[in-house]
């Protein structure tokens, strides 16, 4: 319930003003996000490559309605891109990509041609691009552009979300050589016809799509913060003989630090996924629903004014 009502909230135009001018937010979306500008981000991953972490950057821009704002979000990859080359965080950084923010909801062909140019950029920098995946009604345009980029870009990365049922069968198709993908729970809202609803369904498909992606040929990065999951993900990566190099976890920025160090320190792959820029709104909102002791940390710092 707590859930629904927060991520209606995270397309109110009106709650986003509220939010945005009240006085607790700076501390509170500095805990998730790394900054607005390209140096925030370039910052950030300094520190983390420092302490042993790969990681995903994530410019924020939904609901992207012109061409005009498409072609900045690409841009603006563009100049991030080069600033990881120069600053010699390549390949350790990598680039997360939203479509929408590239102007899939008006234009596919134009979303596709902005995607290819930030695979360009990120083949000479030397690194990969992974296509973030949004609401159900966008996978089947999101992975037909990702099999067109993968044909010159074989190294893009997919996202798959366990709550959708049709996502087993998607990692049966992905789970081949050269594959990178992406294993998450899933962050929207989505009918009962598409998307498991309980926690109990969709960790039990992450379960059962972990196991397609940890027994194939492809590259499995499983994006989860689940105890539970980070466990059976250690046990599988034992059983199907993967070592470091062959999978990863990836977790968000500021959630579950010392995990992620604990991970590190065993010998695995972490990758950060690292969010900035200054449209941070739906994707705080997001990571709130998804846990109360984020709300209670909102709380806090609400309080602390
Ligand atoms: P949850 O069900 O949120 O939490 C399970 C358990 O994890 C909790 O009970 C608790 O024990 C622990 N936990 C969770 N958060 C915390 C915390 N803050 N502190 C301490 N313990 C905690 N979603 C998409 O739809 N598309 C994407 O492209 C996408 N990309 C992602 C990339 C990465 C790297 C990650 C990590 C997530 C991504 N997500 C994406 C979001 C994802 O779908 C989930 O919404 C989000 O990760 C929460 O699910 P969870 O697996 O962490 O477990």
């Amino acid at each position: 319930m707590l859930r629904s009502v927060i991520l209606a909230a995270s397309r109110s135009s009106q709650v986003e003003r509220l939010v945005a001018t009240a006085p607790f937010t700076r501390d509170v979306v500095r805990r998730f996000v790394a900054g607005a500008a390209t140096d925030d981000a370039l910052r950030a991953t300094r520190e983390l490559v420092a302490d042993g972490q790969a990681v995903t950057l994530d410019y924020l821009g939904e609901d992207t309605t012109t061409p005009e704002q498409a072609n900045a979000t690409r841009d603006e990859y563009l100049t991030l891109l080069s600033g990881l080359a120069a600053a010699g965080l390549t390949p350790a950084a990598e680039v997360s990509v939203k479509l929408s923010a590239l102007g899939q909801m008006f234009d596919e062909q134009l979303a596709y041609d902005n995607a290819r140019a930030i695979c360009a950029a990120a083949d000479a920098a030397g690194t990969t691009v992974t296509l973030d995946m949004e609401d159900h009604t966008t996978t089947d345009s999101t992975l037909d552009i990702l099999a067109k980029l993968r044909k010159d870009h074989p190294g893009t990365g997919a996202v798959l979300q366990a709550y959708l049922r049709r996502t087993e069968s998607d990692c049966r198709e992905l789970a081949s050589a050269g594959s990178r993908v992406r294993l998450c729970k899933g962050a929207y809202k989505e009918p009962e016809s598409v998307a498991y609803q309980s926690a109990r369904e969709v960790d039990k498909s992450y379960v059962r799509c972990m196991n397609v992606l940890m027994s194939g040929d492809g590259y499995p990065m499983l994006a989860t913060h689940d105890p539970r999951l980070i466990a059976i993900g250690e046990d599988r990566a034992r059983w199907f003989d993967r070592d470091p190099g062959r999978f990863e976890f990836q977790m968000l920025y500021g959630i579950r630090p010392e995990e992620q160090q604990r991970l590190v320190g065993e010998g695995y792959t972490v990758r950060t996924y690292v969010p900035y820029g200054d449209q941070w709104y739906g994707y705080l909102m997001r990571r709130l629903a998804e846990r109360p002791a984020n709300l209670a940390f909102f709380g806090r710092a609400v309080l602390s004014k």
